[in-house]
């Protein structure tokens, strides 16, 4: 079984939907599950009714895409069985351990959350109370499983046999959108600026706007060519992913740059047309979510609760 989060650090934007969630919609197995990790979207300064509305616009959006909704949960809502564990797995975790984090040690700083800290031991138990045996991961989170797996190891070892022994695997490598205004850097929800931040529910007319804007090269004409053109390439690359039109042929039909940015224009639009539609209608019947959110967090607690109780027993709780 398969176990992918997104955290709601920002509003969901193309390259979520394209890298990752039109993926997981389309191949993801019938026992995987996808969750909103908004516990992990506390460990820096956070502002809560924001996270809260965000956490509500990703779980619609996961769904608005195709994700079947049992297969979908919010983090938060097994907030008691998580917590539990994580600290079960807090006393099976050295202090160094945890400090070693690369992303710990490149963010901490004096006044830092103790959650910046803990985060990656929550995570494992993300993993492991599910029984995840498979958790796709880009590199800057790999040591993060790592991690998990090698509590999962300890604890079986230590205590008795609970967990399933988490490994890491690649992600599946799709499309990688880059920052319609800045395309050296790849497209982020968190981007503090949100010029060349497509997301997924802005309106039609403000895509537009955000696609022509795009910047370009000064070469004549639009050619595919990723490391020297890279706000060109980012163009055709997106225009690809939407029509399934290989950029390098998108490059011979428009020959302008206007012309190129009015297709891309359209194809974003039409690929998130329905996902925008269904997003808000959701939105817009808190009680329909609300039931759909239980209904995923009942699944997933069924699915764990076993191996939390049996792991406070084996550690001498209760
Ligand atoms: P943050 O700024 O908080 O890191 P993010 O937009 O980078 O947000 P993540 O939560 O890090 O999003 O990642 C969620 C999923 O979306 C991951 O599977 C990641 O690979 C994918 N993803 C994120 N950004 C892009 C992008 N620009 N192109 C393709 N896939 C992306
Ligand atoms: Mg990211």
């Amino acid at each position: 079984m398969r176990l992918s989060g997104i955290t709601p650090s920002g509003h969901v934007q193309l390259g979520n939907h394209l890298g990752a969630i039109a993926r997981w919609a389309a191949e993801g197995r019938p026992e995987d599950l996808y969750f909103v990790a908004d516990l992990h979207a506390m460990t820096t300064p956070h502002n809560p009714p924001a996270l809260r509305s965000r956490a509500s616009e990703m779980i619609a959006i996961l769904i608005a895409a195709g994700i079947a909704p049992e297969r979908v949960f919010v983090q938060s809502d097994l907030a008691r069985e998580l917590g539990a564990l994580t600290w079960v797995l807090e006393c099976t975790c050295s202090y160094g351990e945890a400090a070693r984090m690369i992303q710990f040690k490149e963010k901490a700083k004096s006044g830092a959350r103790l959650s910046l800290l803990t985060y990656p031991v929550l995570m494992a138990a993300d993993i492991l109370l599910l029984g995840a045996d498979e958790v796709p991961v880009g590199e800057d989170q790999r040591q993060h499983v790592e991690l998990a797996r090698a509590l999962a190891r300890r604890f079986n070892l230590t205590y008795g046999e609970v967990f399933t022994i988490p490994r890491p695997v690649l992600p599946w490598a799709g499309a990688r959108v880059r920052d319609l205004a800045e395309p050296a850097r790849k497209m982020s929800k968190s981007n503090r600026d949100s010029a060349g931040v497509v997301f997924v529910l802005d309106e039609p007319d403000l895509i537009r706007r955000k696609i022509r804007r795009a910047v370009t090269d000064t070469h004549p004409a639009p050619a595919y060519s990723p490391d020297d053109r890279p706000g060109v390439s980012n163009l055709l690359e997106i225009l690809g992913a939407c029509t399934g039109m290989p950029p390098q042929e998108a490059a011979t039909v428009y020959t302008s740059y206007g012309a190129l940015k009015e297709a891309v224009a359209d194809a974003v639009i039409e690929t998130l047309r329905p996902i925008r539609e269904r997003s808000l209608s959701l939105l817009a019947d808190p009680a329909e979510l609300e039931r759909i959110r239980k209904a995923g967090a009942i699944r997933a607690r069924e699915r764990g609760e076993h191996r939390l109780s049996s792991a406070l027993r084996l550690i001498g709780a209760g």
